[in-house]
């Protein structure tokens, strides 16, 4: 398959059912054991960010690209804490959902732009860039790439979250693959840690700081790169 192919896979599943599902595990209302596992997990990872960002002291005023913002989980508290946010996603309905949740509370939204938008699209520079969970959608021969363009976009720092590559998990997720759920209709790719470091060495970061979230069913690698 290629990489337009894969695309249009992730883009149509986040506007159909992977909405449904993520913008419910990406909320507050009733969810299953399973998700709510996968959703503590996630909130976790966003709320390790939130804690980098803060203790830098210098968010207010700072522009940050929220690449694959999906329901909005970090750009908002970002744009809470002062940030000027540019937030994306590829689905019209994810964003659209977090154009919802930022317009809920008046006076939040303020300093978030919106956009439906392949991250492969955004052009411009921000201070910060920062793509959590995404690269689960793509296959390792194309991290490079993607990486590659976020760090043209970035002037300072980058973070990136991914699923670690793992023996554990590799079996897990074949584990997985032998009771398919409806909801499974899109391939999740993991990455090797070497690998992601390597590609943001290659595009001139040094990691600052790293991070990892587990739960039974979330596991997240968080990196800080900077330059
Ligand atoms: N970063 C958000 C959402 C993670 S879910 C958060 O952590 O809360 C993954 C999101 O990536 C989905 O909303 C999906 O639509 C988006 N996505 C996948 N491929 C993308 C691409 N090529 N460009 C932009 N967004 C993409």
């Amino acid at each position: 398959m290629n990489a337009a192919d894969d695309k249009t896979i992730v883009r149509e599943y986040f506007n159909s059912t992977g909405f449904d599902r993520w913008q419910r595990i990406y909320g507050d209302g009733q969810v299953n054991k399973v998700q709510l596992d996968i959703r503590t997990g996630h909130q976790r990872t966003v709320d390790t960010v939130l804690e980098w960002l803060v203790a830098d002291g210098n968010l207010p005023g700072l522009s940050v690209c929220d690449a694959g913002c999906g329901v909005g989980s970090l750009s908002i508290p970002l744009a809470e804490a002062g940030a000027i946010v540019y937030a994306s996603d590829i689905s019209e309905k994810m964003v659209g959902e977090a154009y919802e949740r930022a317009n809920a509370v008046p006076g939040r939204a303020n300093n978030i732009t919106f956009t439906a938008q392949d991250l492969e699209a955004l052009s411009g520079k921000y201070h910060t860039v920062i793509c959590l969970d995404v690269l689960i959608h793509y296959p390792q021969d194309q991290a490079a790439a993607m990486i590659s363009h976020l760090s043209s976009i970035t002037d300072s720092r980058l973070i990136i979250s991914f699923a670690p590559k793992t023996l554990a998990l590799t079996v897990l997720k074949k584990i997985g693959e032998f009771f398919p759920g409806p909801s499974k209709a899109t391939r999740a790719y993991q990455h090797r840690e070497a690998d992601i470091i390597k590609i943001l060495q290659s595009n001139g970061f040094t990691i600052q700081r790293q991070g990892m979230t587990s739960t039974s069913f979330y596991y997240s690698r968080i990196l800080e790169a900077v330059r």
